[in-house]
């Protein structure tokens, strides 16, 4: 596994265009500008991993758009310490920005493919997130909730009622709404049963599949 001054030169641009697409947030600017990306993918995809865009990974899913990645990390407002659930660890990038935003992630992936694979791969990177768990994350992970935020990298045909309960008052969850393309959309817990949404804009997920294990 390397880590070149030709791989950071590639970050360095691509967290410039993410400043031009309007990313504003400096702390997940700065995670992205420091997280070796091309060592999320197989290798010989390595050119692609600082453009723009998602790429397919193992289990027929994909490596999250870094932008899609940077605006949801926005949108969850993380601060040092927070308890944060993601929904669909995938290849571990999205849960190695939130290790770097000072979460402590909690992550949930349904292919057990994925599952055991990233867990090897983000210890060997040196990232420690909390707990790793497969299993389906329609219905969150009750046993730590509740959480700080909540943040879906898969798109839902629905929000999973369980996700809006297991955040704490204050609490935020972003999810991917719709079958295609998804809106992104942030929910804020106000009260036991208030919830603010906002929406904003359309994206593209692999779809939150259900009652697959
Ligand atoms: N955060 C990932 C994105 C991976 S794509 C990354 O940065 O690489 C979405 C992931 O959600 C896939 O790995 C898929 O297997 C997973 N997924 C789909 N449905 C799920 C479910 N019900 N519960 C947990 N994970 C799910």
């Amino acid at each position: 596994m390397k880590d070149t001054l030709r791989h950071a030169g590639k970050r360095k641009q691509l967290v410039d265009v993410l400043i031009q697409k309007g990313i504003k947030d400096n702390a997940v600017l700065m995670a992205i500008g420091k997280i070796p990306r091309h060592l999320f993918m197989d290798s010989g995809f390595e050119d692609h991993a600082y453009q723009d865009k998602a790429f397919p990974i193992a289990a027929d899913q994909t490596i999250s758009q870094p932008y899609t990645v940077a605006f949801q990390s926005e949108l969850l407002q993380v601060k040092r310490g927070d308890k944060v659930l993601e929904i669909g660890t995938g290849s571990g990038y999205q849960t190695a920005v939130l290790c770097e935003l000072g979460a402590k992630v909690y992550s949930i992936e349904r292919q057990k493919e994925l599952f055991k694979k990233t867990k090897l791969f983000l210890s060997k990177l040196g990232y420690r997130p909390k707990h790793l768990s497969f299993g389906d994350g329609y219905k969150g992970l009750v046993e730590h909730a509740p959480y700080h935020s909540i943040i879906v990298t898969a798109g839902a045909p629905y929000v999973p009622k369980p996700l809006l309960s297991q955040l704490q008052i204050g609490g935020r969850l972003v999810i991917p709404v719709g079958d295609d393309p998804q809106i992104m959309t942030l929910f804020v817990r106000k009260s036991e049963k208030e919830f603010e949404k906002r929406e904003f804009g359309e994206f593209r997920f692999v779809p939150l599949l259900e009652d697959k294990n």
